[in-house]
């Protein structure tokens, strides 16, 4: 019988950057679940909500992971952020962004789940092609899915910062999740904003696809981010497919309801 773990080989790196004092991102690594959460609020709260986000997110790496489960864990993070929010007042405002992977089983076959709260973003590598899945929920983006403003116009625009889905919001944000066959030989990038906000695509994409070891690329990608400025906390995680242990994938025979947000 199919076990949902596969093998996987993955890199991690995450820097305070060289203008913030606190380093609020959270990285969490697993066997089923690599999630990045970018924390914000004043007085150090934001490092405590992304942390505590990934404290119970990261329960969902004990065993065989569902899209329901996937779902009920964000609301129990949010649940967590908001009651911290709640009983310490000095982190009034704090909230997370989340954005992760986690390998689930559809039709007999591993699949990842892609899930995202906010504008920590996951990229995919596949067949030398390197595309963005999530799709942030913030100001900016709905200004590039307006046409009013282009992706690299986006990345300097004063809202550039602005959210509209967090963490620590009540009543809970909706997570976004898309669902994408686990095939060996893929990449996968989660990253918080703090390297998107410094380098394009086209250079994210030539470092993912450069052949180099996961940890390399992590390292390399944030090495760039601090080049470009390191305005801000910068993390990544690199999950590189090496084998899937299942057959290919059976046809789906049913429609399989999902709520989601069309990708660009
Ligand atoms: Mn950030």
């Amino acid at each position: 019988m199919f076990r949902c773990v596969l093998a996987v080989e993955v890199g991690k790196a995450s820097h305070i950057g060289c203008v913030r004092l606190v380093n609020e991102d959270a990285i969490f690594i697993g066997t089923r679940l690599f999630a990045v959460a970018d924390g914000m609020g004043g007085h150090a709260a934001g490092d405590v909500a992304s942390r505590t986000a990934l404290e119970v997110l990261a329960g969902l790496d004990a065993g065989p992971v569902s899209c329901d489960g996937l779902r009920a864990r964000v609301v129990a993070a949010n649940e967590a952020v908001v009651q911290y929010g709640r009983s310490h007042p000095q982190g009034l405002g704090l909230g997370t962004t989340v954005a992760g992977i986690a390998l689930i089983t559809e039709n007999g076959a591993p699949h990842w789940a892609v899930f995202n709260i906010g504008d920590s973003r996951v990229y995919h590598l596949g067949d030398g092609l390197v595309r963005q899945v999530t799709v942030d929920h913030s100001e900016v983006q709905e200004l590039v899915a307006a046409g009013l403003i282009s992706r690299r116009e986006a990345r300097r625009h004063p809202s550039r910062h602005i959210v509209t889905r967090a963490i620590g919001e009540w009543p809970a944000p909706l997570l976004d999740v898309v669902v994408v066959p686990a095939i060996a030989g893929h990449r996968w990038l989660i990253t918080s904003d703090g390297l998107t906000a410094e380098i394009e695509d086209d250079e994210i994409a030539l470092r993912l696809g450069a052949g180099e070891p996961a940890a390399d690329t992590a390292a390399q990608l944030v090495a760039a981010a601090l080049e470009a400025g390191g305005h801000d906390n910068v993390s990544v995680i690199v999950v590189d497919v090496t084998d899937t242990q299942g057959g290919p994938p059976a046809p789906a025979e049913q429609t399989t309801p999902r709520d989601r947000i069309e990708p660009p």
